[in-house]
């Protein structure tokens, strides 16, 4: 990387940006690093882009994206003014910190969890505020604890861990800033605190088109909550941050719930027998409720941090952190079942 200019503000030289999972151009590469559907998206897209007409790309989109948020409102129960857009949850949450967070406030999220959110503080030089779970990973929140924003994984990545219902609406009701339920994985859960979002006034759901309805490579994510705070987002959100081809394939997509539920089975029936297949072999893994596993290898072989090198010679490529307290672990995305096969067998 070129070294960062010195007009940059000061806590964009100092940053340790965030690291994206690798996307190897290897042939014949079994891809279970970055939480990735391994099932194409709902074929009705096809039809949705042979419905766009080229010309029309020299018209900027709606910047309202009134058709999608309608989708997205109904799909919650909600209305469309509770409904914000974004390019990818990544930039919902980015939007987050800029709306929530005065220059001296500080950015709070459960360790471990998603390690954007200590890079998202750091690009404004806020404070991180961890909230420390390890090694057990159960709710406890010290007293007195507060942030100015609260990201919390639903379920958890890379645990891959679901927290109770009860605990989170009990905290956010005590908590003095905006807590954000980062739902990524949530679809493969089956449980969702969109019905908090909406009862409590500081409380946003955060979702994604990204894993169960197979759209990572879109970008299209959405933030869920009370109308005011879905205001404040929306002042400062760029007019057209959904494009044209973008909000009609996402629509497509949510109009077709099946396709994804069917997915999302496939996915947790192949998640359920890995996980047994690893177990079987001494693994531990914890119980996941997403569609990865956060597993760590039997003593006595290779450690994760060399297992995941040579898996990597054996062209199947898992995600792994060489940070304290996370590099004992591999993150697998579960993927076919003939995926799944493919690393049992490089194992
Ligand atoms: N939140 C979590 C917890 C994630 O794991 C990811 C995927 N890296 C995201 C958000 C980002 O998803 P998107 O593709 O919608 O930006």
């Amino acid at each position: 990387m070129p070294t960062v200019s010195p007009l940059a503000r000061a806590s964009v030289r100092a940053l340790s940006p965030y690291v994206p999972g690798e996307q190897p151009r290897m042939r014949d590469l079994v891809k279970l690093n970055t939480n990735e559907n391994p099932y194409p998206p709902t074929p009705s897209i096809r039809a949705a882009l042979d419905a766009l007409r080229v010309e029309d790309l020299r018209l900027y989109p709606d910047p309202a994206a009134d058709a999608l948020r309608a989708r997205i409102a109904a799909l919650h129960g909600a209305s469309p003014g509770n409904v914000l857009v974004a390019n990818g949850s990544d930039e919902a949450l980015r939007l987050c910190i800029d709306a929530f967070c005065e220059p001296d406030g500080s950015v709070g999220y459960v360790e471990p969890s998603y390690s954007l959110y200590p890079v998202l503080a750091d690009i404004r030089g806020l404070r991180r505020a961890p909230l420390d779970l390890w090694p057990d990973l159960a709710w406890r929140v010290p007293s007195g604890y507060a942030a100015s924003v609260f990201f919390l994984t639903n379920p958890n990545a890379p645990t891959g861990h679901l927290f109770a219902k009860d605990g989170i609406r009990a905290f956010c009701e005590g908590f003095p800033g905006v807590v954000v339920i980062d739902e990524a994985y949530a679809d493969f859960a089956g449980v969702s605190c969109a019905d908090l979002a909406l009862a409590l006034p500081n409380v946003l759901v955060c979702r994604t088109l990204s894993k169960s309805y197979s759209l990572a490579g879109l970008r299209l994510g959405w933030l869920v909550g009370s109308a005011p705070l879905v205001a404040a987002l929306d002042a400062i959100r760029d007019s057209y941050n959904i494009d044209r081809v973008a909000q009609a394939v996402a629509c497509a997509a949510l109009d077709d719930p099946a396709w994804m539920r069917a997915n999302v089975e496939r996915i947790r029936a192949s998640r359920d027998r890995l996980a047994a297949a690893l177990r079987d072999r001494g693994w531990t893994v914890a119980d996941s409720a997403t569609n990865f596993l956060w597993a760590r290898p039997p003593a006595g072989g290779p450690a994760a941090t060399a297992l995941f090198r040579q898996l990597r010679g054996r062209a199947v490529v898992v995600r792994h952190w060489d940070a304290p307290r996370l590099r004992d672990f591999l993150r697998i995305t579960v993927g076919t079942d003939a995926e799944c096969d493919r690393l049992l067998a490089a194992l």
